[in-house]
């Protein structure tokens, strides 16, 4: 089961009380985007085997929109975060790093 730590209230979440909400840190497409590049905004996703950083929402507790990332084949949770930034918090990306030698956060362009 997946348990995920609420960055606002505190609490060591099951999945039962989450929503999962898709890929984390994903760019909007402006509007002087090509056709091409709001598709790619609206439709292509990440779908690694390993590290992947998602959105998901305390649903039955406090409501709020955090992060987590976690390891998509083996289910170890690094860390969550609030969702109000634009990047993963660099200690967590330490922290990654040393458990996943070689593993690099990707170019957000
Ligand atoms: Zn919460």
């Amino acid at each position: 089961m997946l348990i995920l730590h609420c960055p606002y209230c505190g609490v060591m979440a099951d999945e039962t009380e989450l929503a999962p909400g898709g890929e984390a840190h994903l760019r909007r497409a402006g509007p002087e985007s090509s056709d091409e590049e709001f598709m790619a905004y609206l439709f292509e996703r990440e779908n690694p085997r390993g590290v992947h950083f998602e959105r998901w929402r305390h649903a039955l507790g406090c409501g709020k929109w955090f992060h987590a990332a976690r390891d998509t084949a083996t289910l170890e949770v690094f860390g969550t975060y609030p969702a109000q930034v634009t990047e993963p918090p660099e200690a967590l990306l330490e922290t990654i790093r040393e458990k996943r030698p070689g593993w690099q956060w990707r170019d957000l362009k």
